[in-house]
């Protein structure tokens, strides 16, 4: 059976230029990054490579680059580096948004634990985080101010420049989810003046298992893996050559080909929706003018969505009902009650989300199998 995949916020395949870039550094230039020795200098000098190549993607110096295991990672460095540092000051308040990724949340709760404060901001209908509550949440006692880019199902963009601001005019640290953002926004960080940024490779057709987190030169932040003195002493551990080189070549070839991308993605999810359009009871979660052009997260009224995406599955349709971390536990998604859906509402809602490399044949068989489907489980 061919597969139609549409779960591109949960990950994408490795790109085939991307992995002939990586393979020489498996079996043959396999040096320790940190051996003074010829291969492990030629395996440094790779890494060098690629980690100059990020920081001039998003306008960093390339000791801003910090190399870990994945989004996850990052995302629980920024949080405890972050919030632990500023404790030094007494500042024991953490601020984040109530739809970050489980990576985010997860160190919250860790760090509610430790005897942080940690406060949620709402968001409005459409999953946007609004000014009055930044207002409201980000005080003087704040260390520490977490909001994602770009959410990861609903596609909608957070006013990330708006809160950064508000979060060092109150003295606190900036941190931004950039996971999802990262294949088809740029990512500025000297315009968005963020303190931590993070993003991972296998969200841009790149490698698994390898992610980034941007500190800001300057930026007192405690390390989260301990060991060597790889990453300049801040996090250890055995250099990724291959996953780092990958890193970087796939994010290149993101950040180079990311308006024709957006521009083709936009085409096939404007297709998708025509031809959904005969089904009724089709409702738009969240806001489609200021989101990511590829994810679309649907409601289809009287139809649950465990049924629906097992019944496409067995059609060949890969999808996915909110974080592929989550779908597992039959909890309504955090993201769409946050919205104001009702648990009802929330789980009858799936997450489409489209890549470039998909065809206008998968999208219109991909839909016609959705309006198919929905009717029998109606
Ligand atoms: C996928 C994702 C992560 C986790 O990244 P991994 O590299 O899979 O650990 C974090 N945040 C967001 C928004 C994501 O979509």
């Amino acid at each position: 059976m061919e597969r139609i995949y549409f779960d591109h916020a949960a990950t994408t395949p490795l790109d085939r230029e991307v992995f002939e870039k990586m393979t020489p550094y498996f079996c043959d230039v396999y040096g320790n990054a940190d051996s003074p020795h010829a291969l492990g200098r030629k395996a440094m000098a790779a890494v060098d490579s690629a980690r100059d190549k990020i920081a001039a993607l998003i306008h960093a110096k390339n000791n801003e680059i910090y190399f870990t295991s994945g989004g996850t990672e990052a995302d629980n460095w920024a949080l405890f580096g972050g919030a632990y540092a500023k404790k030094a000051e007494g500042k024991t308040r953490v601020v984040l948004s109530a739809i970050e990724h489980h990576a985010v949340l997860s160190a919250a709760e860790r760090l509610e634990r430790d005897g942080f404060e940690v406060v949620y901001l709402p968001v409005n209908e459409q999953g946007v985080v609004e000014e009055d509550a930044l207002q409201n949440a980000i005080d003087r006692n704040t260390a520490l101010v977490a909001l994602m880019y770009a959410n990861n199902e609903t596609g909608a963009i957070q006013p990330v420049q708006r809160a950064c601001a508000l979060a060092h005019e109150r003295g606190a640290l900036f941190f931004t989810d950039a996971v999802q953002a990262a294949p088809y926004m740029r990512l500025d960080v000297r315009e968005l003046g963020v303190d931590m940024l993070s993003f991972s490779g296998h969200k841009f057709y790149g490698p698994k298992g390898v992610g980034v987190l941007y500190i800001r030169g300057g930026v007192k932040v405690q390390k989260f893996v301990g060991g060597g003195e790889q990453e300049r002493g801040m996090r250890g551990g055995t250099v990724n050559v291959p996953a780092i080189v990958g890193i970087a070549a796939a994010y290149e070839k993101a950040v180079q080909n990311m308006e024709q991308n957006n521009e083709k993605i936009r085409v096939l999810v404007q297709r998708f929706m025509q031809e959904l359009a005969p089904l009724s009871g089709v409702t738009v979660n969240g806001d489609r003018q200021n989101a990511l052009p590829s994810v679309l997260n649907l409601r289809f009224d009287g139809v649950e969505n465990t049924a629906f995406l097992y019944a496409m599955d067995l059609q060949g349709v890969c999808l996915a009902a909110g974080s592929a971390c989550a779908s597992a536990s039959v909890k309504p998604s955090h993201v769409l009650t946050a919205m104001g859906l009702d648990e009802r509402q929330a789980k009858e809602s799936v997450r489409f989300s489209f890549g470039k490399n998909n065809t206008t044949e998968e999208i219109v068989q991909g839909a016609r199998f959705a309006v198919e489907t929905a009717r029998r489980l109606r």
